[in-house]
């Protein structure tokens, strides 16, 4: 028996990363995963994995940033399995330069997905896990929206955002038993981070108390406790996994 049996979980950008590790560990804890990424070819590994453990799973092609493909997602998710337990909003991107060199589409495409994405999900989400008097949001956000970083003004910006936004909607919808939090990871090795110079992550490395770079799993398994029932009276935090490099 898994904590998440009977239970249904959507992952945003789930291809790879953190997206990937989060619909594993909740698949091996139990959850039937609805797993969405731009392209439904990206998502065959993911697939797989959740299928080997036993779980149904249904890829979906969803634009997080689109509101149409967004509703279209969870209504199809409703059509499928009938309700939706847990939330991930993962899906992110970055567009890194200084403020003065940043454009217009450089800004406009980081909050586009980071921020207006997790609003469209949760938006979209809100309706029928209020209907079923309960039901648990995580978004994942970043130590960067905590504290800032030069050269990421717009991704810290989205990220502070949805900061903001879990804290907003975890207000509206505690009354129905919904819960609302997000996740700050630090420094996690992925596909987003394997792009930085070794200078940059010798430099990160050097700020990180726990001496290494955090992995996909460690962000799957805070994902859990906060979609779990060990976590019913925990709502609107942000709860930061990043090896003491901001306290
Ligand atoms: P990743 O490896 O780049 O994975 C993100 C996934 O989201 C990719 O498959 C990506 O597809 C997909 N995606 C991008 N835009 C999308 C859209 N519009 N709709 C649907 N899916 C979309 O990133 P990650 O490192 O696992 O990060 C996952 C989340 O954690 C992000 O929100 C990120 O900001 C946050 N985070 C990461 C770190 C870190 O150190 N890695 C630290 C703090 C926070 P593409 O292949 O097209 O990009």
């Amino acid at each position: 028996m898994g904590a998440f049996d009977g239970k249904v979980a959507v992952v945003t950008g789930a291809a790879r990363g953190i997206g990937r590790a989060v619909a594993e560990k909740l698949a091996s804890e139990g959850a039937d995963l609805v797993v969405c990424d731009l392209q439904s070819e990206w998502l065959t590994e993911t697939t797989e994995a959740v299928r080997g453990l036993g779980r149904k799973v249904l890829p979906l092609a969803v634009d997080v940033g689109d509101s149409e493909a967004v509703n279209a997602c969870v209504a199809e998710v409703l059509k499928e399995f009938g309700r939706i337990d847990v939330m991930v909003n993962n899906a992110g991107i970055t567009k890194d330069t200084l403020l003065v060199r940043m454009s217009d589409e450089d800004w406009d495409a980081v909050l586009r997905v980071n921020l207006k994405g997790t609003f469209l999900f949760t938006r979209a989400v809100a309706r029928p896990m209020m209907k079923q008097r309960g039901g648990a949001i995580i978004n994942i956000a970043s130590v960067i929206g905590l504290i800032g970083n030069a050269g990421q003004c717009n991704y810290a910006a989205s990220k502070a955002g949805v900061i903001a936004l879990t804290k907003s909607t975890a207000k509206e919808l505690a009354s129905r038993g919904v819960r609302v939090n997000a996740i700050a990871p630090g420094f996690i090795s992925s596909k987003m981070t394997d792009a930085l110079s070794q200078e940059v992550r010798d430099q990160m490395l050097a700020n990180i108390p726990l001496s290494c770079f955090g992995t996909p799993d460690d962000i799957a398994k805070a994902v859990v406790f906060l979609a779990s029932e060990e976590a019913a009276y925990v709502t609107g935090q942000v709860l930061s996994v990043n090896g003491g490099m901001v306290m």
